[in-house]
């Protein structure tokens, strides 16, 4: 298996719902060991995210437009975070390829911090002790839980349905069909890390009919195909 997520860039609003949920489940996780914050309500606070939503303009006015793009870790096959480890606590599970950190053997030395060009490890500074997404690895595998809800809980919290969770070597997986169909991408390919997830490209914006084909030029009908216009090319 080779589990990983489909990040629709064309749907997501930015909400940061995932990276919340995500927090809350992990914050209590024994896998992942927790998500800490430091100095929550003071002057300059700050935590541990597996998850962060990052915000980017493109485009130039009036035809720009916000791109929200969520990252955290993607299970790269060549994964140096892996192979910097001095103490192998850093690892890839065989089975499903899901990218680990073992808590008992790490020292929180920061190297695979330093390798891993997605930012996706942080250090738990009040346990000296890195930390990542586990694609929730212990819900996705809860037999406890009914088989909608063994997903990772950014997924589940996705009020756009931008996230999908699966299995790449499935070929007719969900993943598989989406990134397939809508030419999902990696990010930073040309680094070598060969990750996982993929990233469906935002769409082209819909052709409305020009107003003049709808109604005539200064109806109401007229203004507010105008007005769409205008706001599906922002
Ligand atoms: S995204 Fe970073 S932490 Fe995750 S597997 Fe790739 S290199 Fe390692
Ligand atoms: S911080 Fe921990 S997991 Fe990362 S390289 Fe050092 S020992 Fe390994
Ligand atoms: S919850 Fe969904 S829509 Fe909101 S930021 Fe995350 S991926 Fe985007």
């Amino acid at each position: 298996m080779k589990l990983g997520l489909v990040i629709d860039l064309d749907v997501c609003v930015g909400c940061h719902a995932c990276a919340t949920a995500c927090k809350e489940w992990n914050g209590e996780s024994l896998m992942a060991g927790g998500a800490p914050d430091y100095d929550p309500q003071g002057a300059e606070p700050s935590g541990v995210w597996f998850n962060r939503v990052r915000h980017y303009e493109v485009g130039d006015y009036p035809a720009n437009k916000t791109l929200n793009v969520p990252m955290s870790c993607m299970h790269c096959e060549d994964a140096d975070c892996v192979t910097v480890c001095p103490t192998g606590a850093s690892y890839k599970r065989a089975e499903d390829g899901i990218v680990l950190i073992d808590p008992e053997k790490c020292m929180g030395c920061n190297y695979c911090a330093w390798a891993c060009p997605y930012g996706a490890r942080e250090l738990d500074r009040n346990e000296g002790v890195m930390r990542k997404c586990t694609l929730c690895v212990d819900r996705i595998y809860d037999q406890a839980l009914p088989i909608a809800e063994r997903q990772p809980a950014c997924v589940l919290a996705c009020p756009s349905h931008a996230r999908h969770f699966g299995d790449f070597d499935d070929p007719a997986s969900a993943v598989s069909t989406m990134s397939r169909e809508r030419d999902g991408q990696p990010l930073f390919e040309k680094l070598g890390y060969r990750p996982v997830n993929r990233y469906l490209p935002p769409r082209e914006p819909a052709q409305v009919p020009a107003p003049t084909d709808l109604a005539p030029r200064g109806s109401l009908q007229s203004k507010l195909a105008a007005m769409v216009n205008r706001l599906i090319q922002l």
